[in-house]
Order: C-alpha cells, then sequence, then structure tokens
C-alpha cells in the first residue's frame, strides 16, 4: 500500500503529490490525463512569477517536477469507487484496487459545454470558459457571455471593464443571477442582456471566432452577433461522480466537502482544487490547496498508526 495516493493529475494533485513525497513517503498518483484541464489551456498569464506560459509547457513541468521525487505516475486509468476498511480503497475502472494510508482528490471539473457547432473548433480561439484567464485578450473587442446565472452576469460585469462590449445571451426568459448583480450588470453602459435565447451555432473565419447565431425564442426567427469572444458560463461540474454513495460528503453540486486542511467527511481522505468547495477555481489556487490537503494528510499520518 500506499502512504498517500492522490486521485487526479492536475496542478492539484501536482502539488499534493510533491508535498507529500518530499515528507519522505511513498506516494502515487492515478490519473486520468496527466495535466488536467490546464492541457486545454493555450494562453496563462496569471500564473504569478511566470508572466506567460503554455498549457502543454505547464503540464510538462508538472509531471517533470512530480517525477524528481519519484512519484510513482499511473496515467490512463480513472477511478470509479472508494472505500475504507482500514487503509483507503481506491476501486479503478480497469477493475484493480489500490490501497494507500491517506488519500487525496484531485479530480478537478469541467466546464459544461454548449454542444453546438463551432464550439469545439473554435475553443482557445474565441470561445473562452474563464472570463479570469482569458478576459485580458479581448481587451477593446465585443464578446457575448452565455448563461445569465451569477457566474454568466458576474463574468459579464467582470468582462464590461476591459472589453468594448458585452451581450449575455441567456437561454430562459428571466435570469436566475442575484438581484444585485443584475442591478450592477443593468447600470454598466456596455452590457446587453438578450433572453429566451437559444445559441445556435459559433461562427468563425477558420482561424477565430467572428460571431454566433441564436434563435429568438418567442419568434423562432435566427439572429445573429458579431463578436471575437465567446464566454460559456452555464455551469462547472466537478468531477466527482465516481463518490456519490461514498462516505465522502459532496454538496449539491456535487463538489467535495471539505475543512480548511482540506480534511473530506472520511477519516484519512482529503481533497483539493476545482472538485471541491473551494470558492474560486484557479491554477494557483488549486496548486495551494494541493499542498495544504497533502500537509493535513501527513498530519493524519503521523496521528494514524498504520492499519
Ligand atoms: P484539473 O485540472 O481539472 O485536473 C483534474 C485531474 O483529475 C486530471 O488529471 C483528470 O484526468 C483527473 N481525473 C478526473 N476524474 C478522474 C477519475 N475519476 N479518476 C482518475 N483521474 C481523474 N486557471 C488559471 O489560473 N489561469 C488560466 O489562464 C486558466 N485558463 C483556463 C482555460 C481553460 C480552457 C480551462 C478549461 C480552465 C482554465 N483555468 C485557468 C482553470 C484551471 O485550469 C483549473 O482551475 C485547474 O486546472 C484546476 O486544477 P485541478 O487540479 O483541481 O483539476
Amino acid at each position: 500500500p500506499y502512504d498517500v495516493l492522490v486521485v487526479g493529475g492536475g496542478p492539484a494533485g501536482a502539488a499534493a503529490a510533491i508535498y507529500a513525497a518530499r515528507k519522505g513517503i511513498r506516494t502515487a498518483i492515478v490519473a486520468e490525463r496527466f495535466g488536467g484541464q490546464v492541457m486545454d489551456t493555450v494562453g496563462i498569464e496569471n500564473f504569478i512569477s511566470v508572466p506567460y506560459t503554455e498549457g502543454p509547457k505547464l503540464a510538462a513541468s508538472l509531471e517533470q517536477h512530480v517525477k524528481q521525487y519519484g512519484v510513482e505516475v499511473i496515467t490512463e486509468q480513472r477511478a470509479a469507487a472508494i472505500s475504507k476498511d482500514g487503509y483507503v480503497n481506491v476501486e479503478l475502472a480497469s477493475g484493480a484496487t489500490l490501497k494507500s494510508r491517506a488519500v487525496i482528490l484531485a479530480t478537478g471539473a469541467r466546464w459544461r459545454d454548449l454542444n453546438v457547432p463551432g464550439e469545439v473548433e473554435y475553443r482557445t480561439k474565441g470561445v473562452a470558459y474563464c472570463p479570469h484567464c482569458d478576459g485580458p485578450f479581448f481587451k477593446g473587442k465585443r464578446v457575448a457571455v452565455i448563461g445569465g446565472g451569477n457566474s454568466g452576469i458576474e463574468a459579464a460585469i467582470d468582462l464590461a471593464g476591459i472589453v468594448e462590449h458585452v451581450t449575455v445571451v441567456e437561454f430562459a426568459d428571466t435570469l436566475r443571477a442575484d438581484e444585485v448583480l443584475q442591478k450592477k450588470a443593468r447600470s454598466m453602459g456596455n452590457i446587453d442582456i438578450i433572453m429566451s435565447a437559444r445559441t445556435t451555432e459559433v461562427i468563425g473565419d477558420g482561424s477565430k471566432v467572428v460571431g454566433m447565431d441564436y434563435e429568438d425564442r418567442t419568434t423562432g426567427e435566427i439572429k445573429h452577433l458579431a463578436v471575437a469572444g465567446i464566454f460559456v458560463q452555464i455551469g462547472l461540474v466537478p468531477n466527482t461522480e465516481f463518490l456519490k454513495g461514498s462516505e465522502v460528503a459532496l454538496t449539491r453540486f456535487g463538489e467535495i466537502e471539505i475543512d480548511t486542511k482540506g480534511a473530506t467527511s472520511l477519516p484519512g481522505v482529503y481533497a483539493a482544487g476545482d472538485a471541491t468547495t473551494v470558492p474560486f477555481k484557479q491554477i494557483i489556487i488549486s496548486m495551494g490547496a494541493g499542498a495544504t490537503a497533502a500537509l493535513g494528510a501527513f498530519d493524519y499520518l503521523i496521528r494514524n498508526a498504520a492499519p
């Protein structure tokens, strides 16, 4: 068995593994895809002390740093269930079971897709998911935000300070965002809100986004918006389906509940990053949370004898 088994190989998992391995304990990472969401990112400008990097480059340095500490890295394996019998058991979809004294869950999250033509083709070429990350790339341009929930309206307010104009496109005939956010958005001179609008297509010129089409659901008419960026804000889904029914408590949104040391409701199981209740989902925040969870797990190990 391992001392610490990290599930997930994104920024949170990599940081957790390095912090654990530096304690001289037997550490492994099991992940579907090393690098996580970072692998889908082009420019990164907010990873403090590195003014500019690119996702695959950062992912490669994460892997190199992890391997420098002799962490066993198992990829292309998906965790399917977790249980405890003294050791924590992580069952893989392949049928194997990994045993560890402590486990750190860092399985991240995924943005809910629009599922319209052009979205995948123009992802990172105008189709964006994170205003904190990609907002400044659209300085002085017109953008759309899809989704009128809290994250959509927050994104619109954030972007309106950087870009020329923001159009919020909401499917329903009302906005779900908090009243205070709606009021703030309406008070800004460069935000338009369109409701009852079903996004039908992302339009590009072969290399980047130039606009989008939507159906006016009251008339059935297809309308066009000329925009350089489309921020999809229709939900972030934690990759925690495999924990449902386990002793690891989740919120109703599926986020893993953690305390300030990263401990979950199951003793010996810690969690970090986008899969958890952490309020902001960013690379640097996930790394800090991974370090916290590893130190939390180490604290647990020195207080609890091996089974
Ligand atoms: P993830 O990066 O999601 O990693 C999760 C890991 O878990 C992966 O290795 C995955 O394969 C694995 N996994 C999932 N389920 C299982 C399972 N059942 N079994 C085994 N392994 C599993 N943040 C910034 O700070 N700056 C940016 O510029 C930026 N740009 C972004 C651009 C895009 C397009 C996207 C999608 C996100 C961006 N983010 C950015 C957000 C940032 O990528 C995330 O906050 C960060 O990657 C979260 O790290 P994590 O380790 O918690 O999860």
